[in-house]
């Protein structure tokens, strides 16, 4: 092959500054509002859960805001992290379409998320917090936390839905590993668990209860605060380091992408890829397609309601606006565990709402086949979130062959697949079901949205 395939940028060249979209958008996002007064939020509402520094990044408009020197030498274990050029599956497909991928899967936890963990630990310990609580789902944040925990003398509990903490054993060993505490969510803990687990004593979890524990146990612990893996503006914020990245990275290449494609969970490697690239647009420079993708069983972009919403199951967070399914939605079980959340950040959705950006959806067999097509040409297995990247880049690409146009595509492949074999195994073997969400609960859960006065 004589053109090159992979574009690295040496540790000097990494990202100095986070980009911030606030300070571009055309029209501001609405503002969260206090649970109980239902007033716009203050920064002292956040103060129990939350570091100072990472509650004004919260809120901030300023367009860029320097990563701290400590946490950039973090990152210099795995950052900058690769843009590839994917010739052999461009071959597989027989598209005319040019397609990147940034690899996120090359951080110690193996995914996007240690781009927040590591400041948002770091932050944290600054302000002398001595124990962080979270939640995780599929266990990828959870560990990612961990890791940042070890790195800065935090302590670190992770509330871990039920379902994946008994199905996934090596990301609780990897977490513990890394020397955190794995606690099965609903736990006897707290008190929004014990009246739980009074009620459903096999619960088998969600990470709305989970996100009310870790919330609980922050809230009522001095020395204790909350992180969040996603969702909120300054996760977001953290992620851009890679869109900025890649920017950079296509320079070399001497390319410019038409579309690009991220899985959307929560919203945050979506984020990260897209919005350096979105803030050139918003500043006058090229459009771009810039399409999430999300998985049918838990479809918030596409079938939610952009409404105020709580982002727990017993309502101890904040209301904030975003395209969500209802608080009280449960997906039905598919194995892209990080991407069963009920909402989405709510700089996404504002976006969505703007037309800057388009949702589809895709079934997980879908989404595995086309995993399976990327590790048969490209060698790596993504995570089953990551498919569903991958599944929208591949559409695109062969829109491009049916259309015999040559456009540039760029996707986020924001983790691989080596602790996810075992929804591999059940595709293999037929057993993976596209089991769509139940209507009627669907419009229950949007039926019971919190009613604010506008
Ligand atoms: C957590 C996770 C997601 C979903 O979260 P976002 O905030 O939407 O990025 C997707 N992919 C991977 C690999 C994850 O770990």
């Amino acid at each position: 092959m004589t053109q090159p395939t992979k574009f690295l940028l040496d540790e000097s060249s990494m990202p100095t500054h986070w980009y911030n979209v606030a300070a571009d958008l055309p029209v501001p996002p609405a503002p969260p509002l206090h649970p109980g007064t239902l007033q716009p939020l203050g920064p002292d509402d956040l103060a129990p859960l939350f570091p100072m520094e990472l509650i004004l990044q919260e809120v901030s408009t300023e367009r860029e805001i320097p990563i701290p020197e400590p946490v950039r030498e973090v990152f210099k274990l795995w950052r900058p992290s690769p843009l590839v050029r994917a010739h052999r599956l461009e071959k597989a497909l027989g598209t005319p379409a040019k397609i990147y991928y940034k690899y996120e899967g090359v951080s110690p936890a193996g995914s996007h998320k240690p781009n927040t963990a590591i400041p948002q630990a770091w932050y944290n310990a600054q302000a002398g917090v001595k124990k962080l609580v979270t939640e995780t789902g599929a266990g990828q944040w959870g560990s990612s936390l961990a890791f940042a925990g070890a790195l800065f003398d935090i302590d670190v509990q992770v509330f871990q839905v039920r379902v994946s903490y008994d199905q996934k054993p090596y990301r609780r060993a990897l977490m513990e590993t890394y020397g955190a505490t794995c606690v099965a969510s609903p736990s006897k803990l707290t008190n929004c668990g014990r009246a739980i687990l009074a009620e459903h004593p096999d619960h088998p979890g969600s990470l709305g209860i989970a996100i009310s524990e870790a919330v609980e146990v922050a809230a009522t612990h001095d020395d204790t605060k909350y992180a969040l893996g996603s969702v909120l503006n300054h996760v977001l914020m953290h992620q851009t380091i890679i869109g900025q990245e890649a920017l950079l990275q296509l320079e070399m290449a001497g390319d410019d992408p038409d579309v690009i494609v991220g899985c959307t969970g929560g919203g945050s490697n979506f984020a990260g890829i897209a919005f350096p690239f979105l803030g050139l647009q918003l500043r006058g420079g090229k459009k771009r397609r810039i399409v999430a993708v999300e998985p049918l069983a838990c479809p918030s972009l596409t079938r939610g309601k952009f409404a105020y919403d709580f982002g727990d199951t017993a309502h101890l967070t904040p209301l904030t606006k975003m395209h969500t399914l209802g608080s009280t939605f449960t997906p039905p079980g598919f194995h892209a565990g990080g991407l069963r959340y009920h909402g989405m950040a709510p700089l996404v959705s504002h976006l969505k709402d703007l037309n800057l950006i388009e949702a589809t959806a895709y079934a997980q067999n879908a989404c595995f086949e086309a995993g399976v097509l990327f590790a048969r040409a490209e060698g790596i297995v993504p995570a089953p979130e990551a498919n569903h990247a991958v599944k929208g880049a591949i559409v695109e690409a062969l829109r491009c062959k049916a259309e015999g146009r040559s456009q540039t595509i760029l996707f986020n492949l924001c983790g691989h697949g080596h602790f996810d074999m075992s929804s591999y195994s059940a595709y293999h073997a037929g057993k993976l079901v596209d089991q769509p969400y139940d209507e009627a609960e669907l419009a229950m859960a949007l039926a019971g949205l919190p009613s604010v006065p506008a």
